[in-house]
């Protein structure tokens, strides 16, 4: 059965209703993974062009009115903006806010696990592509993988339930850490995730045989694991397909943003960190959302702006023929 959204929700000319908002809280970050970042040159936006907390809540606030009920908070790195369990704090308590998330690299979990906690956040994706250490120095340029596995483990502590592990997936490079991360994850009570590797890489590099497609680490897994089960869609949320280990011993999802695209489901908008609405992860289009903040504009000035940018979202991957759209930002500079 089919309901009818409510009216002045967010609802795009397909028809998809939007309830999932992205909040990216900086375009800094403490690693350099190879698929987000480039080595080095990269220019952060100075800390004045980059929405404060208050704006950053006036804009939750107003996307709540509007049917938004989910908010992950991303980046960057979120766990390297100073203060940011306030903005946690905030943004947990407006009113139809029903989940607040976080993606985070993990690295500085260890101190922030707690107060995170404490302070309202409900979920987090932690994003770790290898368990091998000189694997990790390779593909993030730094040296970080101890920190991050401590992380995990503060999380867990903390009280965080059902944490997901993120692994980006390259052919080439990924096919020998698919059943290591699928062991750890068994092993720790974590659910792990595969997304296939997108073009929206800093050094802009990305070809479609890179990809290490969704096929191809179910099979790994099931041979190097063990037998995997499909989990029935109206169990799933969200655009992950996921299985489960026949042994019964935990979960594990695959994103084929590449080779299966999900767009049709889409429900998500995105806010950057200098304050740029998206309605796609590759759109090149953006709303000005922080010169009208900055410049005395009132709440139904910012819905009319929501409600222009759902009212633009294309049908797939940011284009009308469902080839990528390439906006020139790449991962770190939007939020994934
Ligand atoms: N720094 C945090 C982290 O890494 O979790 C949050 C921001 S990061 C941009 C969000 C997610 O995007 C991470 O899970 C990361 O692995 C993923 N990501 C970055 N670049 C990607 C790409 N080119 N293709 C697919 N996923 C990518
Ligand atoms: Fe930083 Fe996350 Fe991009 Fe890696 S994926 S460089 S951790 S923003």
């Amino acid at each position: 059965m089919t309901t009818t959204p409510p009216s002045g929700s967010l609802v795009d000319p397909f028809g998809r209703l939007h309830t999932d908002l992205r909040v990216s809280v900086t375009d800094r970050c403490n690693i350099r993974c190879q698929y987000c970042m480039p080595a080095d040159g990269v220019v952060f936006k100075p800390h004045d062009a980059i929405l404060t907390f208050e704006e950053i809540e006036r804009v939750v606030r107003v996307a709540a009115s509007l049917g938004v009920r989910k908010v992950r908070l991303t980046g960057g790195e979120p766990l390297v903006r100073h203060g940011i369990c306030r903005l946690v704090r905030m943004l947990s308590a407006i009113p139809g806010i029903v989940e607040l998330a976080m993606t985070t690299n993990g690295v500085r979990l260890g101190e922030f696990a707690e107060e995170l906690r404490r302070s309202g956040l409900q979920r987090l994706n932690i994003s770790l592509d290898t368990v091998d250490r000189e694997k990790f120095r390779q593909i993030a340029r730094r040296d970080a993988l101890p920190k991050v596995l401590r992380g995990i483990v503060a999380a867990r502590r903390a009280g965080f339930q059902h944490i997901k592990i993120n692994a980006v997936a390259l052919r080439g490079q990924s096919e020998d850490d698919v059943v290591p991360l699928a062991r750890f994850a068994r092993e720790h009570g974590l659910e792990l995730r595969f997304i296939e590797f997108m073009p929206l890489d800093g050094a802009n590099r990305w070809q479609a045989g890179d990809v290490l497609a969704s096929d191809e680490i179910l099979r790994l897994l099931s041979e190097g694991v063990g037998p995997l089960e499909p989990i029935p869609e109206s169990e799933v949320h969200g655009v992950a397909t996921e299985y489960r280990f026949a042994d019964g011993i935990g979960r594990v999802g695959v994103i084929a943003s590449v080779s299966q695209p999900f767009c049709h489901q889409c429900g998500r908008i995105r806010l950057t960190a200098e304050g740029r609405l998206r309605n796609c992860l590759f759109s090149p289009e953006e709303w000005d959302v922080r010169s009208l903040l900055r410049g005395g504009g009132s709440d139904e000035q910012l819905i009319a702006m929501f409600q222009a940018a759902i009212g633009a979202k294309r049908a797939a991957r940011g284009a009308e023929d469902g080839q990528f759209a390439r906006s020139g930002r790449a991962m770190y500079q939007i939020g994934g």
